[in-house]
């Protein structure tokens, strides 16, 4: 059973539902010991304002026994790997989410996809790649994930995948195939929109655990080495 969720979005993000508090009662009910909290950043039209970001701090570090990670999901921008929020806020962040939406970028090729990924894995903000299955943003699996291991960025799993109308993700058995090929840690995470969806993550755990994927790879299982990395940014943070 996991202990941590990466991914999950308040109603600051206008598609989505539920309240700080919902998403931490919810999380505690699921027997979670760790939350971040990812709202989408400012490019897309269902962003809340950046003010949001900067007035994290303002939340309590630990709710009855859950930790929460002030986080986002940024939008990446451009195939320089550009993001739509400062990196001076990023480093700030506890967990910095990366992910192609359509609103913010327009698919490419896979060759101009590939570079955008090995861009946004050379910056230290980010500690994810966010639901790389999309499309249409395809890219070569062998090239961005072995790059995931050399700079130790988490590759995602995201259980939303799963229930997407087909033909709107990509194989996702290949990025677990090619993540395990490389002992790249992985992330395995709801994406709720709403409480109830919190700590949902059973399809993709359970295609990890079909393929045999190394339970000490996986970061939900361990909110201890998940902190490890979070404090290992701050201290590059000066
Ligand atoms: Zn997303
Ligand atoms: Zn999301």
């Amino acid at each position: 059973m996991i202990k941590a969720d990466l991914h999950c979005h308040t109603l600051a993000s206008a598609h989505a539902y539920s309240t700080v508090f919902e998403l931490l009662t919810f999380a505690k009910k699921k027997g979670l010991s760790m939350l971040a909290m990812t709202d989408h950043a400012p490019a897309l039209p269902d962003s809340p304002n950046i003010w949001h970001f900067r007035n994290l701090r303002t939340l309590p570090e630990e709710y009855d026994g859950v930790r929460l990670l002030r986080g986002v999901e940024a939008n990446i921008m451009d195939e320089n790997g550009a993001l739509d929020m400062p990196d001076k806020l990023l480093s700030a962040l506890d967990w910095v989410i990366a992910s192609f939406h359509d609103d913010a970028y327009r698919g490419s090729d896979i060759q101009t996809n590939t570079k955008t990924w090995l861009n946004i894995i050379e910056n230290p903000c980010v500690n994810m790649l966010g639901h790389p299955d999309r499309l249409p943003f395809e890219f070569d699996h062998e090239t961005v994930i072995k790059a995931c291991r050399e700079y130790g960025k988490a590759v995602e799993i995201n259980n939303h995948s799963f229930r997407m109308k087909r033909g709107s993700t990509r194989d996702l058995e290949d990025i677990v195939r090619v993540c395990k090929k490389y002992d790249v840690l992985i992330a395995i995470n709801s994406d709720a929109h709403v409480c109830f969806e919190v700590g949902e993550v059973s399809d993709a755990e359970r295609l990890i655990t079909d393929m045999g994927y190394k339970k000490d790879l996986v970061l939900n299982y361990s909110p201890e080495m998940i902190l490890d990395i979070v404090s290992k940014k701050r201290g590059t943070d000066g």
